[in-house]
């Protein structure tokens, strides 16, 4: 690395990091450099380069060190920043948890207008019940939190980091609950074994592990190595979630109450398989993100079947 006291300054440090960065190809290296950086001296990205010329402190050095060298390593940079927005939250993650994706907003989206119908069709001040499959950092009901009132959630997950991670989430926008009147609570445990039967809920919703277990080793390292395969690994043909939720949805879901789920690219073929073996689930759309990939269905509960 850099010889002699005197050259670590801001700006000689973020030169040789983006350097050497770009060397071990990562993809983002200026602003993964200055993430960094910013994060051992405890200042804004900008800051940088106001004081180009400061030198840094031993601990500075000692802290950009080793994160330079998980980060070439393949540590994804959410996790060594102990956050990531998500919907424009800077919600926290660590190893252990699933880094929210920006796809997984598309499902934001399409619950959201879901939730603005049932609103349309329910008096203002009725509560909006929602379960949710495998929750993570707790993205996906906080996003929702942060643009309606109202929403009561019941969010599961089988890993007691991603319930610790999505407790400290919603904590950290306390103001979505206290001001909205909406709830949230996390549950531990296996997928929806720990809810009651009878028709509670007006949506399920879930971005599940559905990537087919032979293919978790041709993912790329920073997903492959260091975010959990429990969050990824949806069973031989990566939809055992699915199987399950299309059961279990019937149980739990009020009449014309809504799946919504991210899912797989190039899915959506075996999905539809899935869904016409279950018969109280109609497929009603499938949409696509910003790529143009199938990646959210939406399906509605009907008592009989729709054909
Ligand atoms: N909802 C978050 C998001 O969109 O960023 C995380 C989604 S991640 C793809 C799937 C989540 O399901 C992980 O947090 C994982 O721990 C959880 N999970 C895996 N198996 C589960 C099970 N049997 N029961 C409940 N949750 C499970
Ligand atoms: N979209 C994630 C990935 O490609 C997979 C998430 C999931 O299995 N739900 O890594």
């Amino acid at each position: 690395m850099i010889s002699g006291e005197a050259q670590w300054t801001v700006e000689t440090v973020l030169v040789w990091t983006i350097d050497y960065f770009k060397r071990n190809s990562i993809a983002s290296a200026r602003l993964d450099a200055e993430l960094l950086l910013a994060k051992a001296c405890g200042c804004q990205r900008m800051q940088l380069y106001l004081n180009p010329e400061l030198p840094l402190t031993p601990d500075e050095r000692e802290q950009v060190r080793n994160d330079v060298k998980q980060r070439v390593a393949g540590v994804p940079i959410a996790y060594l920043l102990g956050e990531r927005e998500f919907w424009g939250l800077a919600l926290n993650v660590r190893s252990g948890v699933l880094i929210p994706r920006p796809d997984t907003e598309i499902l934001v989206e399409q619950i959201h207008e879901r939730i603005k119908v049932w609103k349309k069709n329910n008096s203002p001040d009725q509560t909006c019940e929602i379960a949710e499959l495998g929750t993570g950092s707790g993205a996906i009901p906080i996003a929702l939190a942060s643009l309606e009132k109202n929403l009561r959630f019941y969010c599961t997950d089988i890993s007691p980091i991603a319930i610790e991670v999505a407790t400290a989430n919603a904590r950290k926008f306390q103001s979505l609950w206290d001001e909205r009147s909406n709830r949230i609570q996390f549950i531990r445990g296996d997928r929806f074994e720990m809810l009651a039967s009878g028709s509670q809920f007006d949506l399920i919703i879930s971005n599940p592990p559905y990537i087919p277990s032979n293919d978790i080793q041709s993912l790329q390292k920073e997903v492959r190595v260091f975010e959990p395969h429990e969050a990824l690994d949806g069973g031989t043909s990566g939809m055992n979630f699915y199987d399950y939720l299309l059961t279990k949805a019937p149980l739990l879901l009020k009449h014309e109450g809504w799946l919504c789920v991210e899912m797989g690219f190039d899915q959506a073929e075996s999905l539809t398989l899935l869904i016409q073996q279950h018969s109280s689930m109609k497929l009603v759309k499938i949409v696509p993100d910003y790529a143009g990939h199938d990646r959210v269905a939406l399906l509605q509960h009907c008592k009989h079947s729709p054909q």
